[in-house]
C-alpha cells in the first residue's frame, strides 16, 4: 500500500507540474517517465499480471490443440509468437530508465538487449514446448534488430526456449518497415499459421499498426471473434502501438506533453 501510495504521490507531482519549462524527452536529465512507473510496478511485481500470462497460455494451449485439430490442409502447422513482452521480460529495462531518469533510446535498449539477461514470461517456455510436442512449428517474429540476433539467440535459448535460425525472423532495417506482414507471408508459404501469441495487435494484422485518432478500438470491437481463437493477446501496459496513437506518433514530444495528451484523452 505504501509502495502504492509513494506512486501515487508522484504521478500526482508530475502531472501538477505538466505546466513547467519543457525538457526534451531525449534529454537525460529530463523529466522521468512517472506514467511508466505504475505501469511497470504492476507489470514486474504484480501477482495479477502473472496469472493473466498463465491464463493467456493456457488458453492458447487449448486453442493451438483445437486449431490443429480442425486444420485440414495440406500443409505443415504453425504458431507465430512475437518475443518482447510475449516471451521475453524486459520490465528490468524499463526500471532502469526511469531509475537513471532516462527515455528511451535504441542505443540504450540494444545495451539491454546485449546483456542477455531477459526472463521467460509465465508460461511462456511452458507453451512452446507443448507446441512442439503437438508436431506444431514455432516461429518467432520480433521488431528485434538483425544486429540483435545473437544476443537473441542467447537470450532465448538460456530462457528456456532455444529456436534455429530459420524460425527466428527479424527486424531487416534495409526494408525500412517495421510492419510483421512480409515476415508472416514468408511464414504462410510454408506453413498454415493457426495461431498468433502477442502484446501488441500489430502481431496479429498491420491493421492496427500506425493507428489512427480513433485508436482502432472499433477496429479491436470488429475482429471480436478473433481474440482467443486466432490470437492470443498478452498484457502491456507499460509501451505499444496503443501509446504511440495517443501521442499522434510523436515520439519526441516532451513527455509531460506526452502526459497531457493522455490525461486530456482519458474519459471523465
Ligand atoms: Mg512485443
Amino acid at each position: 500500500m505504501k509502495l502504492l501510495l509513494n506512486i501515487i504521490g508522484i504521478i500526482t507531482i508530475s502531472l501538477a507540474a505538466t505546466s513547467c519549462t519543457q525538457k526534451s524527452s531525449s534529454t537525460p536529465d529530463g523529466e522521468p517517465m512517472t506514467h511508466l512507473l505504475l505501469a511497470t510496478a504492476w507489470y514486474q511485481q504484480s501477482a495479477e499480471m502473472r496469472a493473466c500470462y498463465y491464463q493467456a497460455y493456457n488458453l492458447a494451449k487449448v486453442t493451438l490443440k483445437e486449431n490443429k485439430q480442425n486444420y485440414k490442409g495440406p500443409k505443415p502447422t504453425a504458431v507465430v509468437l512475437d518475443i518482447d513482452e510475449t516471451v521475453l521480460d524486459n520490465s528490468p529495462f524499463e526500471s532502469k530508465l526511469m531509475a537513471d531518469r532516462q527515455n528511451y533510446s535504441d542505443s540504450a535498449w540494444k545495451v539491454w538487449t546485449a546483456r542477455e539477461d531477459a526472463r521467460a514470461l509465465p508460461g511462456a517456455a511452458d507453451f512452446i514446448g507443448y507446441a512442439r510436442e503437438l508436431g506444431v512449428e514455432v516461429f518467432f517474429i520480433s521488431n528485434r534488430a538483425e544486429e540483435e540476433r545473437d544476443h537473441t539467440f542467447k537470450n532465448l535459448a538460456e530462457a528456456g526456449m532455444a529456436v534455429d535460425s530459420a524460425h527466428l525472423l527479424l527486424y531487416d532495417a534495409s526494408k525500412k518497415t517495421s510492419c510483421k506482414d512480409e515476415r508472416r507471408d514468408a511464414v504462410s508459404a510454408n506453413y498454415e499459421i493457426i495461431l498468433f501469441v502477442g502484446d501488441n495487435l500489430g502481431d496479429y494484422t498491420s491493421l492496427f499498426d500506425r493507428r489512427d485518432s480513433s485508436l482502432a478500438l472499433q477496429l479491436a470491437d470488429s475482429l471480436r471473434d478473433d481474440f482467443g481463437r486466432k490470437f492470443i493477446v498478452l498484457p502491456n501496459p507499460m509501451y505499444g502501438e496503443w501509446e504511440n496513437a495517443i501521442y499522434e506518433h510523436k515520439y519526441s514530444l516532451p513527455m509531460s506533453e506526452k502526459n497531457q495528451m493522455m490525461l486530456e484523452l482519458l474519459d471523465k
